[in-house]
């Protein structure tokens, strides 16, 4: 299939292919919209085992981003970079400036951050060469871990997800949490602090432990997360996790957490609403971490310091946009997910609309 044509390649505006000899850097910058503003996304260095591996997850991840954003009411709009390399044996100061530049190439019409493989020492060396970074230390506009961020807007999405579909609060609702890593921990803390009883996995065993001790948690083996008597499913670990395979398993009424595409395919999603499961979009629950980021790219934008309050607002619209989009999916009794892509779309049509008028 030719890349016109991909599913993934949807109204892209730009597609960038880098390449760098000296340093062996090999990346590729997409572009899905600048329509609501400069396209933001993270940068991720994965050991694709094809170029085209690297490209198709540039694509979705960067439509994703458009997505995410217009639904934080972000004045952002998608991008994401790929890094072709092993992130553990790969890396070099030479690599990231060379992938500075190549962002600086860009002209402004995408910002970088941290993804998977990527560290903010990793980005310091990338800034040298470009202005259009975020998420580095030690700068007044910085804004510093945005998992904290992430995991409270999760909590108050299980908070209302919970209200709605059980019609209580969250003291004494069971919560599985698969994954308990930057996100997963802060939410279990969260959880527990508010009366709910938690079961865990990781397959990260001592970490696993202590977050299980510090919230008089339940453990589990990863593979049996999915058959756990649980109210609520909290995937935080990685994508896919409701597939048609661990569909029949959950038995959770709720099916809420922090990671990037949950669902493997649309047709999981389809027969969630089928199963009566409030499945709370990924990418509406998750945005908490994209809007402390965004927080920055304003500061730094404005020659200001980073604003708590600025992003404490945002937050609190995220969940008046969660709960739209539940409402809208009850009254029209349609999936969550797909309410959520179209509301997401029509906003950045919008925006397209406005600028072109
Ligand atoms: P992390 O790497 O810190 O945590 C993920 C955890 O999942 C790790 O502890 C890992 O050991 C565990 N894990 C991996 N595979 C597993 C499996 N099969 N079973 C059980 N546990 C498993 O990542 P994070 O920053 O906490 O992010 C978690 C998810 O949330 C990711 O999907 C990420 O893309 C998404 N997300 C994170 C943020 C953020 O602010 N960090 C923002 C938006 C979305």
């Amino acid at each position: 299939m030719s890349l016109f044509d991909s599913p993934s390649f949807e109204g892209h505006e730009g597609i960038h292919a880098f390449s760098d000899e000296a340093s062996g850097l090999k990346c590729i910058i997409a572009v899905h919209s600048t329509a609501r503003g400069p396209a933001a996304g993270g940068c991720r260095m994965w050991n694709y085992a094809s170029s085209d591996d690297a490209l198709e997850d540039a694509l979705k991840l960067s439509r994703a981003m458009s997505y995410k954003n217009a639904m934080a009411d972000l004045e952002l709009g998608g991008g994401k970079s790929v890094i072709l390399g092993d992130a553990r044996t790969q890396k070099t100061p030479a690599l990231f400036e060379a992938f500075g530049r190549a962002v600086e190439a860009v002209g402004g019409r995408y910002w970088t951050a941290e993804d998977v493989g990527v560290s903010p020492t990793d980005l310091a060396y990338a800034r040298k060469h470009t202005r259009y970074v975020a998420g580095l230390d030690g700068h007044a506009a910085a804004s510093g871990d945005p998992s904290p961020v992430t995991a409270e807007g999760v909590f108050r999405g299980v908070r209302l997800c919970v209200r709605r579909a059980l019609r209580r609060d969250l003291d004494g609702v069971r919560v599985a949490i698969q994954g308990v890593g930057h996100v997963g921990a802060y939410l279990a803390q969260k959880l527990h602090a508010a009366g709910a009883k938690l079961i865990l996995t990781d397959v990260n065993t001592e970490m696993l432990r202590r977050v299980a001790d510090a919230t008089d948690a339940e453990v589990v083996a990863p593979g049996a997360i999915f058959d756990v008597d649980a109210d609520v499913f909290a995937p935080c670990a990685l994508g896919g996790a409701v597939s048609l395979d661990t569909l029949p398993r959950i038995r959770a009424r709720v099916i809420a957490g922090a990671a990037n595409n949950q669902l493997a395919d649309a047709e999981a999603g389809r027969q969630l609403f089928r199963r009566g499961i409030l499945y709370a979009p990924d990418y509406v629950i998750n945005g908490g971490g994209i809007i402390n980021v965004a927080g920055e790219i304003r500061a730094l934008g404005r020659g200001e310091a980073f604003d708590p309050a600025w992003v404490e607002d945002k937050l609190d619209r995220l969940t008046l946009t969660l709960e739209e989009v539940l409402d809208q999916a009850l009254h029209e009794r349609r999936p969550t997910h797909e309410v959520a892509n179209q509301i997401a779309r029509a906003r950045i049509a919008g925006a397209e609309t406005r600028a072109a008028a």
